[in-house]
């Protein structure tokens, strides 16, 4: 299966670009998360190389908010979506331009507000009219105009998992679609708003363009009216664009792209975009270590990855592709449920996959880069994974392995 080029079998073992991963393991131990930078430098350059139209990519933070992944975003050019105060404070700890920042998310605090207006991001994606108000309060206690779009909901169905359709009309994420015009001229009348563009997000993990085209159409209607009555400068289309985590057959970035280009390259506006998945998903692997083999009912191979490492299987019963990082003898292949230690039945990794393996053996996960680290927890008292980094035959460590110190940094005794 091909997920990245970059993650490639040579003589039966696995590398990352031209690092062994098992050398990598046995370096930083496991669990431990591997990115490729080139990958990363390649899933930026593949959404930025294919638009003409004057864009920006907001590369969205809480997919990987690693800081050396975020570092590297900005030194290509990229923006940020970001959906709290701590993603802002990361995207500027890393180097990244506030200006190129757009703010998400249904329950921005005043304090954060103050914050990014302080900072001056580009825009707030809004979602409802007390959230304008407050916006628009904070801004004018600053003594500034706040630079807001709306995020509509365009009520399209992204055929993807039900936690991460967000464009539906039950969501609880954007403008209801009849109430847009009224809300904008609402947010027209507040003292401490500008009105700079229109907004929206569909939904995550989304293989088929046809939600797009819906989107597409709907949200350029929308748009050449309010360029007219509002005069906004910029449409963001969001994020959502799903990776092949099996032979998915996800549409080419380039696709999606002209896809784009053939609904607002003639408008005059500014093309935003919000690629989290795509851009760090296959550029990521986890790689864990069988800890025991139990034969029950089914047979299963205990790793020393949980849920609160990857929480993803768990969460939205993703399927993950996992394989032997040592290929070199399959003789003993069967059929294994991957489960982590923590203490509840969702723990698992994958179900029923072919594998040989004996304690000991390390595993991989693939396609681990997105919404992996960045949700994991502490779960069971479970020092967080470390992070690495490679570039051709060198690797970084881009985040040190959690101590058990680490756990209760915080915490008191009475
Ligand atoms: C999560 C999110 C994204 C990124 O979505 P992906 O599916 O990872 O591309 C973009 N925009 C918003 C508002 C989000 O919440």
């Amino acid at each position: 299966m091909d997920y990245s080029e970059h993650f490639v079998y040579r003589d039966d073992q696995l590398y990352a670009e031209d690092c062994r991963v098992a050398d990598l393991a046995a370096k930083y131990g496991t669990p431990l998360y591997v990115y490729s930078r080139e990958s990363l430098r390649q899933a930026f350059a593949d959404y930025d190389s294919s638009l003409s139209l004057p864009h920006t990519i907001c590369y969205s933070v809480k997919a990987n908010s690693n800081l050396a992944v975020l570092q590297l975003m900005a030194s290509l050019g990229s923006g940020f979506d970001i959906v709290s105060g701590g993603e802002l404070a990361r995207v500027i700890a890393a180097g990244g331009d506030p200006s190129k920042v757009v703010y998400s998310g249904v329950g921005k605090r005043e304090d954060e507000i103050r914050y990014a207006l302080e900072k001056g991001i580009y825009c707030f994606n809004a979602e409802s009219e007390m959230e304008l108000q407050t916006i628009s309060d904070v801004a004018v206690s600053m003594n500034v105009k706040a630079p807001v779009a709306l995020r509509v909901n365009p009520a399209v169905d992204p055929h993807t998992h039900h936690h991460i359709a967000t464009g539906l009309k039950t969501s609880k994420f954007g403008v209801a679609w009849e109430d847009v015009p009224a809300v904008y001229e609402y947010a027209s009348k507040l003292p401490g708003i500008c009105i700079r563009g229109v907004d929206c997000h569909i939904g995550s993990q989304i293989t088929t363009l046809s939600p797009f085209r819906e989107m597409a159409e709907k949200i350029r209607d929308l748009a050449v009216t309010l360029k007219d009555r509002y005069g906004i400068e910029s449409v963001d289309v969001g994020g959502g664009l799903g990776i092949n985590y099996d032979n998915d057959g996800t549409p080419a970035v380039s696709d999606y792209m002209k896809l784009l280009e053939e609904y607002f390259g003639d408008l005059g506006l500014r093309l935003v975009l919000e690629p989290g998945r795509s851009m760090v998903g296959n550029a990521g692997i986890l790689v864990t270590k069988v800890q025991y083999i139990k034969k029950a009912a089914k047979n299963f191979a205990i790793v020393d990855a949980g849920m609160n490492d990857m929480i993803r299987p768990a969460l939205y019963t993703a399927w993950m592709n996992i394989s032997e990082v040592d290929r070199s003898d399959r003789s003993a292949a069967d059929k294994y449920t991957v489960v982590g230690p923590i203490c509840e039945s969702s723990d698992k990794l994958g179900e029923d996959r072919l594998l040989s393996v004996k304690k000991g053996d390390l595993l991989v996960q693939f396609s681990a880069g997105a919404y992996g680290f960045s949700m994991s927890s502490n779960y069971n008292s479970r020092p967080r994974a470390a992070e690495v980094m490679v570039k051709g035959g060198e690797d970084f460590e881009i985040r040190t392995r959690e101590t058990v110190e680490d756990l209760w940094r915080g915490e008191h005794l009475l």
